[in-house]
């Protein structure tokens, strides 16, 4: 039983410079320690769109369990980004991973750091197909349903 102290969190990880698939696979690394009753989507390459070459994307989902308060959280993700998502150059490089919070609970919060639920959250195929893979039920932590062929553009590819 999850402790009633806690929040269930979402968060999107997302990257596309750098071995993408391994910051991903390191930010998830620690995210299994940072939250409680951890679970990860599988990876999903996303093919970028448009005439602009640029690398493929690869992104995920993963959830648990957090006494953090959202800004807190929040930090831990900057923090995250910082340590495994920048380029070690003098100048703060291109980003290498983006670490979202998607869903907290089913707060809804709007300050001048956060937005919550992420407001591009229910846009993204990137972001709905991996968080239908942890939610059985269909629907967003708050309670949005998710229909999955809206996504059927969105170019994803399952890793294996
Ligand atoms: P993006 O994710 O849009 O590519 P960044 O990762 O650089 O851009 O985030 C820019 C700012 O977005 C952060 O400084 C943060 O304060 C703000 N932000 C607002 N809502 C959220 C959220 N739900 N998750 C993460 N960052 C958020
Ligand atoms: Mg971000």
């Amino acid at each position: 039983m999850p402790d009633p102290a806690k929040t269930e969190v979402y968060l999107g990880l997302g990257a596309n410079l750098a071995d993408p698939r391994d910051q991903v696979l390191r930010a998830m690394q620690e995210l299994a320690e940072l939250l409680s009753d951890y679970r990860a989507s599988p990876l999903y390459r996303t093919r970028p769109v448009g005439p602009v070459a640029q690398p493929d994307f690869i992104n995920a989902v993963v959830c648990g369990y957090t006494t953090l308060a959202p800004d807190a959280l929040l930090d831990h993700c900057q923090a995250l980004e910082r340590r495994h998502g920048r380029e070690r150059t003098i100048h703060w490089g291109p980003r290498t991973l983006d670490v979202d919070i998607l869903y907290y609970g089913n707060v809804h919060l709007n300050s001048a750091r956060l937005q919550i639920p992420h407001p591009e959250a229910l846009r993204r195929g990137f972001v709905m197909i991996p968080l239908l893979t942890l939610r059985p039920n269909g629907e967003t932590p708050t309670g949005d349903p998710i229909d999955r062929s809206r996504y059927d553009d969105a170019g994803l590819e399952l890793l294996a």
